[in-house]
């Protein structure tokens, strides 16, 4: 559950993937701030209107469209407007509350949140902060002498019960996580880097046409076994595509890249997560199988050859079949070109055997 709600969230923030570190902090801070204060709102117009008070439930309405504006207003990185409007809006509806019904359900206490929220967003002006941060406080005396001179135009009854419980309980919340607010939007703004950064690498290393591993990595794979004892026998095949040119001349490049795709997806789906197959060349592959005997490692060899051998291929209107020569041999991590050469030299053996066979 937490693990979707965070990929919806990365997925709200990979649009604005090129934003500075500060900028995404506010703008994650900001724009949870600012729903969370409008779904507030949208409970209470509902609420005044359910118990009554109309012209609450008018104001809360028009506070949930000024939300939104904010919302708009943070999208285009007005972080010190938008934070300037929700503080505004709090209060207001804090005023009108205590003057349409009174102060006696801890309307006050939004005041507080406000003043919280103004000392934890990062405003660019600190001169907002610090105003936010003077003036709350005297809003709040305002407010009590408004509670106590002013005789309330609305009473809604028994109703005022459970806005006084609602209003404890989202203060006690809102002021809890204002608290812990900085904390929690920066780890989450880290996380979702630390994902692109992953992203970015592993990019780096696939190839685009057949989703494999390119190259590339190979070789970056290659250096780690290098370094790292490996438990048991490593083999690898160097397979390639029979005839492939013919594939291309008789059907098209489209078709060729379309069969590249498919024995791409044979591979894959026919060895372990663990086991890698990297695209090596054009229509060149090579599969790296850890922790097998010779035998087993020919089996499953071919096993995977005669899957793409027995594989209708269709594209468009064509239909045919392509098949593969495979060089395995043993992968020596203290000599690992003069391995692949070995693998390169069975794969050629193979080729002038007939093709569409492995060789070990
Ligand atoms: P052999 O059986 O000896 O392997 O013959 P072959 O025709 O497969 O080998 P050759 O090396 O003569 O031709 C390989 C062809 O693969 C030539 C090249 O145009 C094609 N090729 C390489 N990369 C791609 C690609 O990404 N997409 C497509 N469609 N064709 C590619
Ligand atoms: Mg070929
Ligand atoms: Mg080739």
């Amino acid at each position: 559950m937490l693990k979707r709600i965070q990929s919806a969230l990365f997925s709200v923030l990979e649009k604005r993937k090129f934003l500075s570190d500060e900028e995404m902090y506010k703008y994650v801070l900001m724009l949870s701030v600012t729903i969370v204060a409008g779904s507030v709102h949208i409970m209470f117009s509902i609420f005044f209107a359910v118990t009554g008070c109309q012209p609450l439930a008018v104001s809360h309405t028009v506070g949930v469209a000024i939300f939104l504006l904010a919302c708009l207003m943070i999208t285009q990185g007005i972080y010190d407007g938008a934070g300037i409007i929700v503080s505004i809006m709090i209060a207001l509806s804090t005023f009108s509350t205590i003057f349409f019904i009174g102060g006696d359900n801890y309307s006050i206490f939004y005041l507080i949140t406000v003043l919280l929220m103004l000392l934890t967003v990062p405003f660019s002006n600190r001169i907002i902060s610090i105003c936010g941060g003077v003036l709350m406080p005297l809003l709040m005396v305002a407010a009590h002498f408004l509670d106590a001179l002013h005789t309330p135009i609305y009473s809604i009854g028994k109703a005022n019960e459970t806005l006084t419980v609602l209003n404890i309980l989202i203060n006690s919340f809102g002021a809890t996580t204002m608290l812990s607010i900085d904390k929690f939007v920066r780890s989450f703004v880290d996380r979702f880097q630390k994902q692109q950064m992953q992203e970015l690498q592993d990019q780096a290393y696939l190839d685009p046409l057949t989703g494999l591993y390119n190259r590339r990595y190979g070789d970056a794979h290659f250096e780690n076994l290098s370094i790292r004892p490996q438990q048991g026998s490593v083999y690898m095949g160097m397979a390639d595509i029979d005839d492939f040119k013919l594939v291309n001349d008789t059907y098209g490049h489209d078709a060729g890249d379309a069969t590249l795709k498919l024995v791409s997806h044979i591979f894959q789906s026919n060895t372990r997560k663990t086991d890698p197959v990297f695209r090596w060349g054009g229509e060149e592959f090579l599969l790296v199988i850890h922790n097998v005997t010779e035998e087993e490692a020919f089996q499953l060899f071919e096993k995977i050859r005669h899957k793409v051998e027995e594989t209708v291929i269709s594209h468009e209107e064509d239909q045919f079949r392509v098949t593969i020569t495979i060089g395995m041999g043993r992968l020596d991590t203290n000599a690992i070109p003069k391995s692949l050469d070995y693998c390169d030299q069975k794969l050629y053996e193979g080729k002038h055997s007939g093709k569409n066979v492995v060789v070990r």
